[in-house]
């Protein structure tokens, strides 16, 4: 389907339907609260296969909401800094909807969750690794093919600049974390071939998939996430530094994407459970994002059987009912 231009896409002529976070005590006492409750939950194994991250301590735990004020309220390890991962993916899409527009982003990667008819047999026997979306390795490695510049060190300054601009600091990689998963990344390479087998790279695969290994190495906390995420719940402007990281208009199809796909096959139970488009990575971090409202950044090694840390998962549900963010949430009219 083509689309039109239409009013949204225009901020200034567009409607929002958002609300507002409760008042600062009361979020402080529930993230203190949502801390205390999960802090001892022993269930969920470290990531083993990037060796770099098997060494993560299992009681780290770190959560920090960002309020679009640009208000702060945390508990736990909320600075402790760990590898970004998988969550780069949405930042490096945002940053390829800026250089191309968000309807050749679409059209060179895909934005469904598998791709296939409702009735595909074929969508229960095919993994999720193909360039459906910009979340699953293959999508993800697409994307960071489409980033502007010619060498890996340009794609690179250009994803560290947009990520960076989302933190309201300048992130830098963790040269250990890198050194590890390119010493045993075989299949993210395989997969970049076998994408440029089917003309769905847009570079060198090598040198996407090293540039893509590069930006999952990034170092972040919980802290930096809250804040990523709080900069995509308010049209994009960075709510402590006052910078635009990303068009207005992009925001709503990045968010989209991450509803769809970013917690990876359990994306329709977090759906489900927290009601809000929400990241995750390896390490352990999640950003969640409710728009106009917020972000919430959480960290905690321990992953379940999908990759997705399960203090990370748990405390999220907890804050989103609490805080009240769940976007398909409503009160009857009275
Ligand atoms: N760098 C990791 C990989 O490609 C990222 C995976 C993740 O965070 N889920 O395997």
């Amino acid at each position: 389907m083509d689309h039109d231009p239409l009013p949204g896409d225009h901020p200034e002529t567009g409607h929002v339907s958002t609300g507002a976070l409760p008042p600062d005590t009361d979020v402080q006492a529930l993230v203190s609260a949502g801390y205390e409750r999960y802090r001892h939950l022993g269930e969920g194994a470290v990531a083993g296969y990037i060796p770099a991250l098997a060494a993560a301590s299992p009681s780290a735990f770190g959560v920090c909401v960002a309020g679009v004020g640009g208000r702060l309220f945390s508990a736990g390890d909320a600075d402790q800094e760990f590898a970004i991962e998988s969550i780069s993916k949405l930042f490096v899409f945002a940053l390829v909807c800026h250089a191309l527009g968000h309807d050749q982003a679409r059209r060179k990667l895909g934005v469904n969750s598998t791709g296939l008819p409702f009735n595909s047999v074929m969508a229960i026997e095919l993994n999720a690794d193909r360039t459906m979306n910009p979340l699953v390795n293959a999508g993800a490695i697409a994307t960071t093919s489409l980033v502007p510049g010619t060498t890996a060190e340009e794609k690179f300054e250009s994803i560290v600049a947009a990520m960076s601009r989302f933190a309201g600091r300048r992130l830098v990689m963790d040269g250990g974390v890198y050194e590890s998963e390119a010493a045993t990344n075989d299949r993210n390479r395989g997969i970049a071939h076998l994408l440029d087998g089917y003309g769905r790279m847009y570079c060198d695969p090598d040198l996407a998939t090293d540039v893509y290994t590069r930006q999952c190495s990034v170092r972040v906390s919980a802290r930096d996430l809250a804040v990523m995420g709080a900069t995509l719940a308010n049209g994009g402007v960075n709510p402590v530094t006052g910078e635009q990281a990303i068009e207005t208009s992009y925001c709503k199809r990045v968010l989209a994407v991450l509803a769809t796909a970013g917690l990876y096959e359990q994306s329709g139970e977090w759906l489900y459970d927290v009601g809000l488009p929400g990241k995750s990575g390896v390490a352990g971090g999640i950003v969640t994002v409710s728009p106009g409202k917020g972000g919430l950044g959480t960290f905690s090694p321990p992953l379940d059987a999908a990759g997705n840390s399960v203090r990370g998962q748990h405390i999220t549900r907890y804050l989103s009912e609490a805080l009240g963010l769940n976007l398909f949430a409503s009160a009857p009219f009275a």
